[in-house]
Parts: structure tokens; sequence; C-alpha cells
């Protein structure tokens, strides 16, 4: 255990969008990395807009990625209560001291906060030295008895112990008013580290909600991998010297470090993020996948209770080193299921181009018909000969089988394909498109 404590301190809107979910992430690496303390604390304050499920939406989105907190709703710990709607006692408290100590005083019903009228140079470990002053002074309790957010936001930070504030570089801006409010408590302030934005991968604008790809319900709901996802977020402003993209999770922990987080802006590459989650999925251990994939075979109908199990694991296990993600798995595999499977048009044109077609789906079924049961073993050396014997390529036979059998030009390896599917399968598909 070290001291440092680092937090995620949102405001539940409803979205847990792509830029809160890194910030979330840089600070649990940092405490995984420190053997620190990562605090969850809910900055709710907005009474008009606070709802509980708007808070649900980013503990699930938060145990979804696998960023446990140490401390914060649902777990507890010594500096709660850990909502903002909670802790107005303390604020009490803590104004009194302001009003004591002369450094706040009440004007048109609002009180102020009076400035040091120093510069305060901001040692950002992220973004280097930065100086910035305050002008003027400013409200900190407005006329209808609300603290506003750089009050509490930093009486929090002091009682809660926070040694490291890591967020989102829109916070820039308001972190010498922060510093003023340490100072003015007598207080050492946090280090301060503020990442960089996530900009549109399309242009120069800030990654909004509306943004495609912008919320972390969206990869749920796609069939994401969360581990995926994860990996992708540590590389929005961070990377490892090598540049490789695909990262084990411990591996990021050891080494992360707020030092290492680039100054740039990060842009969101969506067939980046595609790519990770496509070779998470290559990855999966086969009874993972599966275990996966049936339930959204299954609520997209391709499946029912009654399929037989050993065949979907047969059909999934020659399937997955080529999907593009589990989301694609339905479509992709749904031939395997029905007899009434559609057929792709441009396949289908072609194939049909090349001529003969029926001529070599006849003599395809000529070549398999005294052979017990279908394997790779035989199948590739044996149309081998085949298009030798006939002075045609293999291609022809397979493009041909392939389009008679799944309706499309794309799919697993077309051995392992005929295997699955068997022989009486094969033999039955080929003879109704010949027919
Ligand atoms: N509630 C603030 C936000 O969501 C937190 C700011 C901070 O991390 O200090 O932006």
């Amino acid at each position: 255990m070290s001291n440092v404590r680092v937090r995620f301190a949102p405001s539940p809107t409803g979205f847990f969008h792509i830029g809160g979910a890194r910030t979330a992430l840089f600070n649990w690496l940092y405490a995984r990395h420190t053997k620190g303390t990562f605090v969850l604390r809910i900055e709710d304050t907005d009474k008009e807009r606070d709802r509980p499920e708007f808070l649900q939406v980013i503990l699930d989105g938060l145990r979804w990625l696998g960023m446990d907190w140490d401390e914060g709703p649902e777990k507890g710990g010594n500096f709660g209560p850990y909502f903002q709607s909670q802790r107005g006692h303390i604020y009490e408290e803590y104004i009194t001291k302001l009003k004591e100590s002369g450094r706040a005083y009440e004007k048109e019903g609002a009180l102020w906060l009076k400035i040091s009228g120093e510069g305060q140079v901001i040692n950002d470990a992220i973004r280097g030295r930065v100086e910035r002053k305050e002008e003027e002074d400013f409200v900190i309790v407005r006329s209808n008895g609300t603290p506003v957010f750089h009050l509490v936001n930093v009486i929090d930070d002091l009682t809660m112990q926070i040694t490291h504030v890591i967020r989102g570089e829109d916070h820039l801006s308001n972190t010498s008013k922060h510093m003023e409010l340490f100072r003015a408590f007598e207080a050492t302030p946090p280090i301060y580290a503020h990442i960089p934005l996530i900009l549109k991968s399309d242009g120069p604008g800030k990654m909004s909600k509306r943004d495609r790809g912008a919320l972390i319900e969206e990869y749920q709901q796609r069939h994401f991998l969360p581990e995926a996802v994860r990996n992708f977020l540590c590389l929005l402003g961070w990377s490892p010297k090598e540049d490789r993209e695909i990262l084990p999770i411990e591996e990021v922990i050891s080494l992360f470090d707020i030092a290492n987080v680039n100054k740039n802006n990060a842009h969101f590459d969506e067939k980046k993020m595609a790519f990770i989650n496509c070779e998470y999925v290559k990855h999966l251990p086969l009874d993972s996948f599966v275990d996966k994939v049936k339930p959204i075979l299954l609520s997209s109908k391709v499946i029912d209770e009654n399929t037989d199990k050993d065949y979907i694991k047969d059909v999934l296990s020659i399937c997955q080193e080529k999907v593009r993600g589990l989301e694609d798995v339905p479509h992709f595999v749904g031939y395997f299921f029905t007899e009434n499977y559609p057929f792709d048009e441009k396949a289908k044109e072609k194939v049909m181009k090349k001529g003969n077609v029926n001529e070599r789906l006849e003599e395809f079924l000529a070549f398999i018909e005294p052979l017990n049961a279908l394997v790779e073993s035989e199948l590739e050396p044996g149309i081998k000969k085949l298009a030798e014997s006939k002075n045609v390529n293999t291609g022809d036979y397979i493009h041909a089988v392939r389009l008679a059998v799944s309706g499309t030009n794309v799919g697993p390896g077309i051995y392992g394909l005929i295997r699955v599917l068997g022989k009486t399968r094969v033999q039955q598909r080929i003879k109704k498109f010949i027919a």
C-alpha cells in the first residue's frame, strides 16, 4: 500500500462517455501501478438532473471495464460519504473556516473568495509548468445557498486526502481557482495531471456524446469484449515505448506512469477499436467464445434451445478466427443453421461468370459420393487431384461449392466448412442449387 490516493469524480448525467471512462482508467491504472487507492466520488450536486439510474450507468460501465474502486459507492471507506449530495455538513464546516480566516466575504447575497493576488504555478505532471493568475474574486456559494463546483471539488480533494488529480484537460482552466482555494485553506494542493482531449477521428472537433462510438453503452450493446475496449482506452493518450497495440492489462499496469501520458490530443480511431476487439475475439479460448456467442445467436434467432450443442461448437470453432467481432457472428454463421439462407447477388455473379459452374458441382458431387466422412485431410488433396484431372483450377471447385452451400463468398476455410456441414447437407444444398 502506498500513500497515493487518486479519484474519479463523475457527475452522473446518464451517460458514460469514452472520455470519462479514459479518465477513470488512467486514475485506476495509476492507483494499481503505485499500489495506491482508487476512490470513486460522485459529484451529484445538480439536483435537477441527478437520478439514481444515472449513477448505475457509471457503476455498470466501470464494473464492465473491470475497474474496481477501493473506496466509494457500495464500497464505503474512511473518507465518506462519497456522494457530494451527502457532504453538506463538511462543506459548511469549511465555509465557516474561510469566513473566520477572512478569506471569504458576503456580497449581494453570495459568498465570495478573496483571491491571493498572486500567480499560481501549476506543475502539471503531464503538461509541465503552467502559470495562471486569477484576476478577480469569485463566488463560492451562490445566493441560493448552494456551493459552486470549484469549492466542493477542492474540499473533497482536500478532505479525501487526494494526492494526484488526474482529469481531463477541459479542467485545466479551473485549476488556478482550485489552487487559490487550497491556499485559502492553508493546504498543499495535490499534484495535477491534465490528460489530453479525445478528438473525433474525422476532423479537428472534440468527441461529443453524439458521435458514434462515444458512449461505453454502445460497446456493451454491440458485444465488444470489455478487455478490448479497455485496451483501446489505454492507448488514448498513452502508449508503450515500442508502440504495441495489444497489451494485457497487467503489463499496462506495470508500465503505466503519469509522466509518459502524451501531451498531444488523442484521436479516436474507430477502426483501431474494431481491430483490437477482433484480436481479442480471435484469442478467446474456444469454450469462452462459444459461451459468449450462444446468447447472441439465441436472441438473433439463428439458433434455438434445441440446436445441437456439438454442432454449434463445431461451427464456431471454424469461424472464430474469421469473424470481425461477436456482433458479426449471427450474420457470419447464419447458413449453418437454416436451409433458407440468402444468396449474395454479387458473389453469385462473380462465381457464375466463370462458367461451367454446374459441371464443376456435378464433378464435386461425384468425388464426395464414395467418401464416408468429409474431412479436411481427404478433401484438400482430393479436390486438387480432381482439378488436375479436369485441367481446371481448384478455385473453380472451391468458389462454386462455397456459393452453393453458403450463398456467399466469405466464410471459414472451405474444407472445414464442408466437414462441419456434413456430407448430407452438402449434397442436398448442391443438388438444390443445380436444380
Ligand atoms: N465532476 C467533474 C467532471 O465530471 C470532476 C472534475 C475533476 O475531476 O476534478 O468533470
